[in-house]
């Protein structure tokens, strides 16, 4: 599995694409997915980027507004 990019030696993220019904390797850094045999398919477009980035940014944001300060519980002392 195309795992790690050949250009760049990134982790590639496996990103299921619905056009093609298919799982492509996407590399961030170089911006292309390669399919199983680590052939480039096709660059990422700027829709796909502004997505994931989108995506990205709102996982950020649901793991910030955990609240931190409710895992630690004070004891009584009876
Ligand atoms: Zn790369």
């Amino acid at each position: 599995m195309p795992l790690f990019c050949k250009q760049c030696n990134e982790r590639r993220l496996p990103i299921f694409q619905e056009t093609e019904k298919k799982t492509f390797w996407h590399c961030e850094k170089c911006g292309n997915f390669v399919d199983a045999e680590d052939m480039i398919i096709r660059e990422v477009t700027e829709a796909e980027k502004n997505e994931m980035d989108a995506k990205l940014k709102e996982f950020e944001k649901k793991t910030e507004s955990l609240p931190g300060e409710s895992l630690s519980r004070r004891k009584g002392v009876n």
